[in-house]
């Protein structure tokens, strides 16, 4: 399932997978809707979860007071329930905002300090980025790094009561100045910001750093796998050094109970201990290198015979034994069965990258998808038009076709590389192909008068919902003197090659065409309005040649076309839409990426539909035949007022 690198992912991934116990998190930024992007997080983290009967928590990474909102938030949750994915089960919840562990983060920010791992500095902003050097030149040592930890604990704790304005100083973690990762250069962990918080309004006016933040929230919620995009892959170093300094502090109580439980176990003797190994392995625990039942029950040896050679990776090893197999334990573990103990909570959540979509004819970036918003380039965030996900929605994705897309993306750590948009339109078109009923409708439509059609006559003809799936039935259409033809199925200066309704000349009858379903007609004049446009075109049917009867060959033709009476076809508007931007990577060049707007995305059309649609429901998918596939409007349409947006054309015909 996670394409392409079976040899890195999976390996890694094995060992809490048997056992259920994957945890992963997906992380938004409540600073604005998502896109397509985030459709593949989704699936990924999601997904996984499902795979291997995890868990996926849903988690706001709102350390940021600035540009973060509601509307954001309730936007994200809708999208991600829309893409068929849910953080609740049975047991838990499991949705979070990162802003409920400022308190948290901030002790942990204090123990830090106390313990040398961290200290204020006063450094302008400038001079923290001069010295921290560059990839050929090591780090400069701030000359407050090595401030007593009192001095750094006292202006911090004066940080937080607001009596330092803004950028006169930070709080760093003290980690490594000479480090090759300039991401271990002493980062910065907090800084000072006088600004509202969504959720926390005026309580903190010091906030935690990303980098700082994510591994804490990712240790907090007992996170195994931490999954973000390549552009992190240069933090985890410092992902590490943070979550191996928290998880002690975080957990103490509970790996104190550990210890005690294990200093127990090095008074009996080994055959008394056999019985975890055993355990241990029936439930596949992998623990670092130990992989066979002889290599844990070694372990365990030679932890009774070294007791110093206790740590975290073995304390784990025996409390999973114990989770496995409580009825052996319990009564020498009732302490660590307590209800707060998690089976994975010596277990140090880990980080792995994957690469980002690259989507084209597109932009992701969210402060241009603001910029179309605000800008009124685009008619708001679910602009059919717009990559977000409520944009795609409105345009007539469906969630099976996202997850087709992602799936069909696929992962892997390979950077660079760009998806078609292409891809994205064929996995809604393969989606539909199967699941959308077939309707007529006449979207830019023209009058056909059939001549010697008797005035009153009316007939019904057959049209089967779905030509592959006969047994999803089939409605009436009926037919009469007048109808609406598609404007392009007639030309009165065919190009060559043209196969449907001409005109006779000289040299040439006109074109005999079937109107599918019903009969072989041929055009015979056409009526204009003062500018010269054609308003009908008059034309002649051949009765012998109903669809159906032994006639219905005697006249051969080359083309079928769609059809509505004029007596009962229902007015529509109708939505083209075609790619905003008219190259394939409109963020990459020279040019503002405003001024490669494809000003022709939207087309509005006045049509005529079939009579059945007027019992469509908003956001019910449909193939037009011959035109492509459509949705009604998620918001617009109503019985009275029935709109309809192209979702995709039947084929790819852009730029042709
Ligand atoms: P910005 O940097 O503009 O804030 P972001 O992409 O970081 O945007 P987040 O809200 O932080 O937005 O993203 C949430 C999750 O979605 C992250 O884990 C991120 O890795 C993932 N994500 C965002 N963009 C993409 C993308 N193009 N492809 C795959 N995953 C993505
Ligand atoms: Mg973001
Ligand atoms: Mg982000």
């Amino acid at each position: 399932h996670w394409c392409g690198h079976p040899g890195t992912y999976t390996e890694q991934m094995e060992g809490p997978i048997d056992e259920a116990k994957v945890r992963l998190r997906f992380p938004p930024e409540p600073n604005g809707y998502l896109h397509i992007g985030h459709a593949k997080s989704i699936c990924l983290n999601f997904g996984l979860a499902k795979d291997y009967a995890g868990r996926c928590h849903m988690r706001f990474d709102d350390t940021n007071p600035v540009k973060e909102d509601q509307e954001y938030v309730d936007s994200i949750l809708g999208s991600v329930n829309w893409l068929g994915f849910d953080w609740k089960d049975a047991k838990e919840t499991n949705f979070y905002f990162a802003s409920d562990y400022f308190d948290y983060m901030y002790e942990i920010a204090e123990h830090m300090i106390k313990n040398g791992l961290a200290y204020v500095d006063e450094q302008t902003a400038e001079q923290i980025k001069e010295n921290r050097g560059t990839l050929h030149t090591p780090g400069v040592d701030s000359p407050f790094r090595d401030r007593p930890a009192e001095e750094s604990l006292r202006l911090f704790r004066e940080m937080r009561e607001g009596k330092h304005p803004e950028g006169s100083m930070v709080l760093r973690s003290k980690v490594d100045m000479s480090s090759r990762n300039i991401n271990l250069r002493d980062p910065a962990i907090y800084r000072i910001r006088f600004a509202e918080h969504h959720r926390t309004g005026d309580k903190w006016c010091i906030y935690p750093m990303y980098t700082f933040a994510h591994p804490l929230e990712d240790v907090l919620e007992n996170i195994t796998h931490s999954i973000c995009t390549l552009e992190f892959e240069d933090q985890r170093a410092f992902y590490n050094w943070a979550t191996e300094r928290s998880v002690p502090i975080t957990r103490a109580p509970l790996f104190e109970k550990a210890k005690a439980v294990l200093a127990d176990l090095q008074k009996k003797s080994f055959e008394e201990i056999k019985p975890f190994a055993e355990a241990a392995v029936k439930f596949k625990w992998k623990l670092g290198q130990t992989e066979t039942e002889r290599e844990l029950a070694s372990l365990l040896a030679d932890i009774k015979a070294n007791p110093e050679n206790l740590n975290d990776a073995s304390a784990h090893a025996i409390v999973n034994a114990v989770a496995a197999k409580p009825e052996v334990f319990t009564p020498l573990l009732q302490d660590v069965l307590s209800a707060t103990v998690k089976p994975n909570f010596f277990l140090l959540p880990h980080q792995y990258e994957f690469n980002r979509l690259n989507l084209t004819y597109v932009v992701m970036s969210k402060r241009k998808l603001i910029a179309l918003v605000k800008e009124g380039l685009v008619d708001g965030w679910d602009d059919p038009r717009m990559p977000t996900l409520v944009g795609l929605r409105r345009r007539g994705y469906s969630p099976e076709a996202m997850r087709l897309f992602c799936d069909r993306v696929g992962v892997s750590k390979q950077t660079g590389s760009w998806i078609d948009y292409s891809v994205l339109e064929g996995s809604l078109r393969d989606v539909l192909d199967a699941e959308a009923d077939r309707r007529i409708a006449v979207q830019d439509p023209i009058k056909l008068i059939i001549d010697n059609y008797p005035e009153d006559q009316i007939e019904e003809f057959e049209s089967p919902n779905h030509p592959q799936h006969l047994e999803r039935g089939s409605r009436k259409l009926s037919f009469g003197k007048e109808l609406w033809i598609e404007r392009s199925d007639f030309a009165e200066e065919p190009p060559k090659g043209y196969r449907r309704l001409t005109l006779a000349t000289a040299d040439k009858p006109a074109m005999p065409v079937r109107l599918r379903h019903a009969y072989v007609v041929q055009a015979t004049s056409v009526e204009k309005d003062s500018d010269g446009k054609i308003t009908a075109v008059h034309a002649e049917y051949f009765p012998e040649t109903k669809s159906g009867t032994d006639g219905a060959n005697s006249i051969k033709t080359k083309a079928a076309i769609h059809w509505l009476s004029v007596k009962d076809a229902l007015p529509a508007t109708i939505r083209l839409y075609d790619r905003l931007f008219t190259v394939p990577k409109p963020d990459a060049g020279e040019v503002d990426f405003r001024e490669l707007i494809n000003k022709n995305s939207k087309t509005v059309m006045q049509s005529y539909v079939e009579p059945s649609l007027k019992d469509a429901k908003p956001e019910d998918r449909f193939q037009f035949e011959r035109n492509g596939y459509y949705v009604a409007d998620q918001k617009d349409f109503t019985p009275d007022n029935l709109v309809f947006n192209l979702a995709v054309a039947l084929k790819d015909t852009f730029g042709k």
